[in-house]
């Protein structure tokens, strides 16, 4: 176990059941984080689910490890989502809401729920806040990491990941001890299809776009939480709990607002 569950049941979907439960958080959090591509979404993820008793819940990594699928054996729906992953580009809203829709149990696990990567666009936005009300739970808040455009562009672009175990480095802000191997499990460290110039410019043009409108949609709804996002990773995580920590929770698991003590 990594400290944030063992996600058996999101990376495999359907019937499967996470082998270890997540221990009982003093506090619930069902949360989303967003922002650009790049801004450090996945690293704080893997740093905040450990602290808030959660697991770390990314749509891009399904996509990923859908790529370990042999030739042939993958869905026409997940060969099309790989397509429009290696070219950059957002897969469709049916194929990534069907995905969440199979691991929708994952929203009611009792150690809360981090998405990262999902919604990207306000139509998946609407379609998770369906599937939480039919799950009987819901989102406490949006919280939407900031960075300068040029700031992005060099974390994408100097980005190296572990294929085996989804570490990752970087090759200026955070080297592996031996170059180009990975700390944690030796494995060979590659640049992702989608972190080359080309794909970083489309994925940056397809955020603002899609993923923009969200902001104004959290924002509306009282629940978006904004977090400056520059600086060591470990000061931007204790930015986020503190935020959390004086957060409000807006809502109880029947919907009504009413604030709960902000402790965690
Ligand atoms: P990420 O690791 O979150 O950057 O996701 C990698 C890639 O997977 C993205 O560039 C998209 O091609 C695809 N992807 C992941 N999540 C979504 C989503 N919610 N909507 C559309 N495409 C997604």
């Amino acid at each position: 176990m990594t400290g944030q569950g063992d996600r058996h049941a999101w990376f495999h979907g359907g019937d499967a059941k996470c082998r270890e439960l997540p221990r009982i958080p003093s506090r619930r959090f069902g949360l989303v984080l967003l922002g650009p591509p790049g801004v450090g979404k996945g690293t704080q993820a893997e740093k905040l689910a450990p602290e808030l008793g959660t697991c770390h819940l990314s749509t891009g990594d399904v996509f990923r490890q859908g790529q370990i699928v042999p030739d042939g054996q993958r869905s026409p729906a997940l060969d099309t989502a790989l397509g429009a992953m290696r070219r950059g580009e957002l897969v469709s809203d049916d194929i990534v809401i069907d995905m969440v829709r199979e691991r929708a149990g994952c929203l009611r696990c009792r150690g809360g729920f981090l998405l990262d990567g999902f919604p990207r666009t306000v139509a998946q936005a609407e379609a998770l806040d369906s599937l939480l009300e039919e799950q009987g739970t819901h989102l406490d808040a949006a919280v939407y990491y900031t960075v300068p455009r040029q700031t992005l562009i060099e974390r994408l672009s100097g980005r190296r990941t572990c294929p085996s175990c989804n570490a990752v480095f970087h090759i200026a802000s955070r080297p592996p001890r031996l170059p180009g191997i990975c700390d944690d499990c030796s494995g060979r460290l590659v640049q992702r299809a989608d972190d080359c110039p080309e794909s970083i410019s489309v994925r940056l043009a397809a955020y603002d776009q899609n993923t923009t409108p969200l902001i104004d949609y959290y924002r509306k709804t009282n629940r978006l939480l904004v977090v400056e996002a520059d600086g060591p990773t470990d000061t931007i995580c204790m930015r986020t709990l503190a935020l959390l920590a004086e957060y409000k929770v807006d809502y109880h698991d029947n919907g009504d607002r009413n604030a709960r003590p902000a402790t965690f």
